[in-house]
């Protein structure tokens, strides 16, 4: 997109540093400092969030070759950036919104704008593969629906599409004016209302109202004829649907797959490639769209039939050899490529970046055009390893570098084997039709089907949680020690780091090489650490906790020998948990050998909470605050230092949050996992235990099942036999009719004795068969409920999960 340099100032009530009538020409609008796209046709936005300031990154992009920027701080950006043009204004989100309300008012062509609580994302997909014989479709990648990702799929607007399809997710009041200017949608689309992410707003019906203000200027509705609904947009031309209500526009009646439906006195046969109501919804949608653009019955018929589901989330999974899979198999749109490679560079774990690619697909370019643009991407991206699969892009591509051509999936797989693949990031990435999910399948560590579900988008929310309880000035550590509480201390870190949380907790030197080999840089101090640890610590950049005397002259002693000077090393004081830790009366021995060394540096005291979740322990937990800070005062005396301080774990945060001093530790909390129902009602459900239904049988009356004959039917029972037992860390106590799992949402009794590998369920009056998905806990069935009954913590659940079970991490 070119634009004036001139006008867009006057849009944006910005000042610059810009030759006023110079034309820019932008390639590609960014707001993520990581993206390998920012280059010379870049206008990178600097948007200030909580954790992150874009203007942080501005040296550093200059230096990539970025030119264009929109700031809102930085007085000395003139002087200290020469090479860059700069456009200042006062708040760069609005900026970003405001330019690409700007670029959108230059085109005049029909646009959809989705919204609602469900199915935005499958009914924009699913309307861009029924459409795009007709149409040249712009769309929002994957579901960039937010106050970013609206104006972000805006300036994906081109001169050549002639429709444009774009979501607006919302989650609170006064969110949807925005998008609606920014998509000034002409035709709309509301899909399914339900109570789920309701916090925002005080009831159903504001949501409705919130929702349906992007229908502004939007002359035709699709939704539901339902009264809560229509009784807010009686104003417009609306297009209803429903199942009961045969006012509605199109009147719909659907037996098993097939739909039938009544549209202007017309009955239109529909087959249906799917039975779940939602699904069934998000037809009935599109078709409604279809019918409204007056497609004829007979393509709609055939079309519908081949609608496929829609994935949505890229997965990351453990590979063979080391490697790590992302997998991305469904889809291979030029948009999504550019997220999926964005993704591949923030989640890398290995050095060597590997992508697996099909034929590329783009309604609205020639495919000339689209593999140069792909071609250019791949460059950019600097991949170790290219796998082209298909025809065309074979056809297109060769000549690249590092480059292996396919002509089709079964070709690779007989050609390559998983040997061909050592500590490497693939991402795997295809049209649905090339079934990579094979390869896929190929690439995955072979582990039993038992997996254990991590949701990283749930992490970031339980951060920004405890973060918001936060005073703005006070630092934060996250203990990721124990395998990051069982579910996996690398790939949560990684996150963690790039939310800039200030300091990383492990028990043990080891678990913090780990981080350090995969990349890691954010100051890490480990809590346990063994003497004889203490080389590779200094190697690897580790802060030590120091508890005892002991302890400090075993350091100094390994520190001098290695030469440091002002090694960061952190204080813990014993205020009453008695585990470790200086005493009162350790004080003046420690000082006396800190006063007289620059070896090490005193970075933080510390000290930790016994009963921080306990009410009746008020009384004691105050005692050990005032003892901290009396102890504090006197080596900060003592020692004319000033170092971080910090007491608070996770429901410190919550009940004290008074006392939060420098810093504080949050640990159980990030997971998921509060201490109190208060405090868990805050927060997301990070982890999932999932398993499959390996066998089903009926039983006869008087039998008895499992070891020692513990459970014995008293009718005729259907059981279900579950391939996961106390050695992946299912505790022995929750079998004999303690403990459940759910299956197709109900719950199913586990009877007789757990066994290692194995427990059998009664699924007697449930539907139930084989291969079915099992949780074993998760949001439907909390990990806190199997710590109470089973009188333990929900620490002990999470951190027993045996490392054979696959952990699999997922964003939204
Ligand atoms: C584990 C740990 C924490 C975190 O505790 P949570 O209750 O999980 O928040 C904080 N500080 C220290 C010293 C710890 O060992």
């Amino acid at each position: 997109m070119k634009f004036n340099s001139g006008e867009f100032i006057a849009f944006l009530d910005a000042t610059t540093s810009c030759q006023e009538s110079e034309t820019i020409e932008i390639a590609h609008v960014s707001v993520d400092s990581r993206s390998l796209l920012n280059d010379n046709k870049t206008l990178f936005f600097a948007l200030k969030g909580k954790n992150h300031n874009g203007h942080d990154y501005i040296g550093e992009l200059i230096d990539k070759g970025v030119k264009y920027f929109v700031v809102s701080d930085h007085e000395e950006w003139r002087s200290q950036y020469k090479t860059g043009c700069f456009f200042k204004v006062k708040n760069t989100l609005h900026a970003l919104q405001r330019s690409a309300a700007f670029h959108r008012l230059k085109f005049d062509f029909p646009v959809i704008g989705i919204t609602g609580s469900k199915g935005k994302t499958v009914v924009k997909e699913w309307l861009n593969f029924l459409m795009s014989e007709e149409y040249r479709i712009i769309k929002s990648p994957k579901s960039y629906n937010s106050q970013t990702g609206v104006p972000l799929s805006v300036f994906g607007i081109e001169e050549k599409h002639n429709l444009g399809i774009f979501e607006a997710g919302i989650s609170t009041q006064n969110e949807m004016k925005k998008l609606a200017e920014i998509i000034k949608p002409t035709m709309g689309i509301l899909t399914a209302i339900t109570d789920e992410h309701q916090e925002g707003f005080d009831s159903i019906d504001q949501k409705i109202q919130e929702k349906i203000k992007l229908f502004e200027n939007a002359t035709v509705v699709f939704c539901e004829n339902d009264k809560r609904i229509t009784k807010h947009i009686f104003d417009k031309e609306l297009f209803t649907w429903s199942f009961s209500d045969s006012t509605a526009t199109v009147f719909a009646k659907i037996q098993g797959k097939n739909l039938h439906l009544i549209y202007n006195g017309r009955e239109i046969e529909v087959k249906v490639p799917f039975d779940d109501s939602m699904s069934i919804n998000n037809i009935v949608i599109c078709i409604c769209v279809l019918l409204y653009l007056k497609y004829p019955d007979e393509i709609i018929q055939q079309r519908i039939m081949k609608l496929y589901p829609i994935e949505m989330r890229l997965q990351v999974k453990k590979g063979v050899n080391r490697c790590v899979i992302i997998d991305d198999a469904y889809n291979a749109d030029y948009q999504s490529i550019i997220i999926a490679l964005d993704f591949l560079e923030k989640h890398k774990t290995n050095h060597a970046k590997t992508i697996v690619l099909s034929d590329v697909f783009r309604s609205d370019y020639k495919e000339t055009e689209v593999y140069e643009q792909i071609r250019v991407l791949l460059e950019r991206h600097k991949l170790t390893k290219i796998i082209a699969i298909g025809e065309n892009i074979g056809k297109y591509l060769s000549g690249l570098n590092n480059m292996l051509f396919f002509k089709n999936t079964d070709t690779f797989l007989q050609k390559m084997s998983i040997d061909d693949f050592n500590d490497e990031t693939i991402l795997v990435k295809g049209a649905r039709s090339f079934r990579f999910d094979k390869i896929v399948s190929l690439l995955e560590e072979k582990t039993h089907e038992t997996v254990l579900e991590v949701d990283l988008t749930a992490i970031r929310h339980n951060l920004n949680f405890y973060r918001s309880m936060l005073k703005p000035e006070t630092k934060i550590m996250v203990m990721v020690k124990a395998f990051g509480y069982g579910n996996g201390s690398v790939e949560i870190a990684k996150l963690l780091a790039h939310e800039n949380v200030n300091y990383l907790g492990v028990a043990f030197a080891d678990e913090g090489i780990t981080l350090r080999k995969s990349g890691i840089k954010t100051p890490v101090i480990v809590m346990n650490p063994e003497f004889s640890a203490f080389e590779a610590m200094i190697a690897y950049d580790l802060e030590p906790e120091i508890y005892s005397v002991r302890e400090l002259n075993i350091f100094l002693k390994v520190a001098r020998e290695k030469n440091c000077y002002n090694y960061p090393v952190h204080i813990k004081l014993d205020t009453g948990m008695h585990r470790h830790g200086f005493l009162v009366e350790d004080l003046k021995e420690l000082v006396e050998i800190l006063k007289y060394t620059n070896v090490v540096e005193v970075k933080s005291i510390f000290s930790h909470l016994s009963s921080s979740d306990l009410a009746e322990h008020i009384g004691f937990t105050l005692n050990q605050i005032e003892n901290f800070q009396e102890n504090v005062c006197l080596l900060t005396n003592e020692l004319a230092i000033n170092p971080i301080k910090h007491i608070l774990n996770t429901s410190g945060i919550f009940n004290f949050p008074q006392y939060q001093f420098d810093m504080v530790r949050l640990g159980i909390g990030l997971y998921g996992v509060g201490n109190g129902t208060e405090e868990t009602k805050c927060l997301k459900n990070v982890s999932t235990l999932k398993t499959r239904v390996m066998q089903v049988k009926e039983i006869a009356e008087g039998q008895s099942v499992g070891y020692g004959r513990r459970f014995k039917t008293q009718r005729i029972t259907k059981i279900a036999t579950v391939p996961i037992g106390y050695a992946d860390g299912i505790h022995r106590s929750w079998g004999n009719e303690k403990g459940y799992v759910i299956i197709n949402k109900q719950k199913a009794m586990i009877i007789g004795s757990i066994c290692m590998d194995m427990l059998m369920v009664d699924v007697t009056d449930m539907c139930c068969e084989e291969g079915d998905e099992v949780i074993v806990f998760g949001e439907e069935l909390p990990v806190v409920e199997i710590s109470s009954k089973l009188n333990t913590i929900p620490y002990e659940i999470l951190t027993s999960i045996s490392q054979r079970v696959k952990r699999i991490f997922y964003e939204e």
